[in-house]
Parts: structure tokens; sequence; C-alpha cells
């Protein structure tokens, strides 16, 4: 078992910068997923990992020992794949035994292993069976064996429930999650899928472009991106953003936001960025499920925004509606139940501290987390 570390590493493809500064700790026994779009430099961060790339500048560390120059055969890691690589013309039995034979491993010790893995996996009806003979998540599970059985230091897990139908992935997933349980070992887990990241993840990394933008827990990559990237890639419906005002009233600060005032508690904002604030420029966003519907004879002393519906889309869990104020459209997630027509005006309340405050010209967030000591 190992932490791995990546030391400001730097690397390209030709004059394609695939990764820029990457300073990386991944711990020891962690589950920590690679998160952000396509070609933005998760594969590659697993391939210096796995030592089928180097780094052209900065290095890779295992536990303490430097790994940059070192074989990939003798990093012990394994990689599971999203398009499984199993080997066709091998049975399910061999294609789990091959790392093991390749080690020249005695053949009843490789059978006994390879029975003990394929019973984790609920596999052993098919050892017999050829990869064609085999469902996608069959597939997928005797890739997930072949890597077991080599008790490696890290698994590195590449996608691998893109191909995949939903339920499947569902099922997969959840054996991941136990097998990281159950093995105790660390995992480097690479996907797009948001959901994905924030259900498997004990960290979530995300990306952009060859750069970390945000490493933190799904909690506090949800609760408080640290910039208009990641709240935008993190959350669907994807979270709302308004061109919004900053105002310092007696030391108490203010946005306006679809022609409301919200007063921002203080604490979330520092007091240097909000002083003398006039009509400021700041960026203010507002996740879809903290909006919450007024009843009408509720007192509304608090902050609400009044808007028409302009479309609803029932989700089962809850109701995505788009509603317009003036000529500003966003998204709320309403409870199932609720009643909705379009053309309706609903009144939205928003609690001020789930307000997300991002400085308009370094996309950086403003705020602070209302968990932080005081
Ligand atoms: P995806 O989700 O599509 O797999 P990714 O985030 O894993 O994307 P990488 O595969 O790490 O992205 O690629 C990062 C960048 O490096 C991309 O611009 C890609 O085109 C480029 N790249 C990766 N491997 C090579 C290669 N062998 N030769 C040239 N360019 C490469």
């Amino acid at each position: 078992m190992a932490g791995v570390r990546l030391e400001n590493v730097l690397k390209k493809f030709d004059d394609v910068v695939a990764l820029k500064n990457i300073d990386l700790e991944i711990r020891d026994h962690e589950f920590l997923v690679l998160l952000g779009p396509s070609g933005c430099g998760k594969t590659t961060i697993l391939k210096l990992i796995a030592g089928t790339e180097k780094p052209d500048e900065g290095n890779v560390y295992f536990n303490e020992e430097n790994v940059s120059g070192v074989d990939p055969m003798k990093r012990n890691v394994a990689m599971v794949f999203q398009n499984f690589g199993l080997y066709p013309h091998l049975n399910v039995y061999k294609n789990m035994a091959f790392p093991l034979e390749t080690k020249k491993m005695k053949k009843d010790e490789i059978r006994k292993i390879v029975e003990d893995t394929a019973a984790k996996l609920d596999i052993t009806h098919i050892l017999n069976r050829k990869p064609r003979q085999l469902s996608g998540g069959q597939k997928q599970r005797t890739a997930l064996g072949r890597a077991m059985v080599r008790d490696p230091q890290v698994f590195l897990f590449d996608e691998p429930l893109s191909n995949l139908d939903p339920k499947m992935r569902l099922e997969i997933r959840d054996l991941i999650a136990d097998l990281h349980k159950s093995l105790n070992t660390t995992f480097v887990y690479v996907t797009h899928d948001q959901g994905e990241a924030m259900q498997l993840a004990d960290r979530i990394v995300v990306m952009e472009e060859g750069v970390i933008r945000q490493i933190g827990t799904p909690s506090e990559i949800y609760n408080h991106p640290n910039c208009v990237y990641v709240a935008s890639f993190v959350g669907a419906p994807q979270i709302n953003f308004y061109a919004s005002r900053l105002y310092d009233r007696d030391g108490q600060p203010f946005v306006t936001i679809m022609g409301t005032d919200f007063a921002i508690p203080k604490k979330r904002l520092e007091e240097s960025y909000y002083r003398n604030a006039n009509g400021n420029r700041i960026i203010a966003a507002i996740r879809p499920e903290d909006f919450r519907l007024m009843p009408e004879r509720e007192d509304l002393s608090g902050s609400y925004v009044e808007a028409a519906v302009s479309k609803f889309v029932p989700m089962g869990a809850g109701i995505h509606v788009e509603a317009m104020i003036r000529d500003i459209c966003f998204t709320a997630v309403l409870p199932n139940h609720t009643e909705v027509t379009v053309g309706q005006t609903m009144k939205l309340f928003v609690d001020p501290e789930c307000i997300h405050l991002f400085d308009p010209d370094t996309k950086e967030s403003v705020t602070c987390s209302m968990d932080a000591p005081n």
C-alpha cells in the first residue's frame, strides 16, 4: 500500500501541454477521484503514476521513494480501463491468472488466488467463459479480478463505468466502493461524471486544461467551490450565476441579485472586500436546490425573488423549474409534490448563507465557509 505524490509535474506531448505545475498528494488508503472534462489531463496523471509516461519536469513518489524512472512492471500498480482490456482469446480464469503466471508463481498458488478473488467478485460460475461470452458487467468484474490478484499497492481506474448500461453502472460503482473498503488500498479514479465523483471519493481533484483547480472532500467541493469553474462543473442542474452588485450599508454587506437585496452574513466576506463598496461588480451564484417556495400566507420578511415560471420538468425526485425575472432566466429545483404551472408567479426564498460570491476579475471565490472558525 502506498501514498503517491506528484511534485511540480509538467507533461507535454509535442507542443500540447497536458499537465502544468501539478502538486498532488494522494494519501495512503485514500479514494481519490480526478474529475474534469475531456482532455484536461486526468488519464495522463494515471499514466504518470503507472509509469507508462514519464514527467518532463518534476517527480512522482510512492511513499517517500522517487519512482519517476522506475519501470511500470516494477511499480506494483494495477489499472482498470473503460474498455476492460481483457485478452479475447483467454477465458476469465486465464485472464485473471495472467499477471501471476508472468511472475512465475506455482500453479496451485495461482488457482487459490484466482478462485478466492472470483468468489469475492461473484464470477466463479463464468471462469471458463471467453470475454465475448460475457456481459459488460461481467467483463468489468473480470478486469477488477485481474487487477486484484496482483495485490497492487495502488489501483488506478480510468472511467471504468463508461461502457456499462445505467443499471450495471450502479452495480459496479457500488462494487468498487466495497472493494476499496475491504482491500484498504489507495484508489485513484478518473471520471468526467461529477455524480460518480461525489458518490465515491474521499477527496475530489477538479481539473481544467492541465491544472488542478480545487482539491477537497465532496462536501467542500460542492458547498465551497473556490472558483467559478468548480462551481459550474459540480452540481446538476448547474448552479445559477448572476452579474450582481455589492454594497456596504453601515458595515453590512449586501448583494443585489435579480433586483432583490440580500444581506450577506458578515463572517462570509472579508471586511476589506466589501468596505465602502457602492455597487461594485460581483458574481453571485445560487444552486437550484437552494431556492425554497414560500407559501403565500407565510411572513416574507426574509429575502426572496418573485419570478414567472417559463418551463418545468418533473424529474421524479424533484421538479426542475425554469423561471424568469425580467430577462434573467434561472433554474430552481422544487419538491416533487409542488403544484407548478407555466406563467405562474412564484416567490422563491434564498437563505443568504447559500449564496456564493466570486470576484468578477479573478473568478475566484470571495466567500468563506460558514463552518470556518470565527
Ligand atoms: P478524456 O476524459 O477524454 O480521457 P483526459 O482528461 O484523460 O481526457 P488526457 O488523456 O490526459 O485527458 O489528455 C490531456 C491532453 O494531452 C489532451 O489534450 C490530449 O489530446 C493530449 N494527449 C494525451 N496523450 C497524448 C499522446 N500520447 N500524444 C499526444 N497528445 C496526447
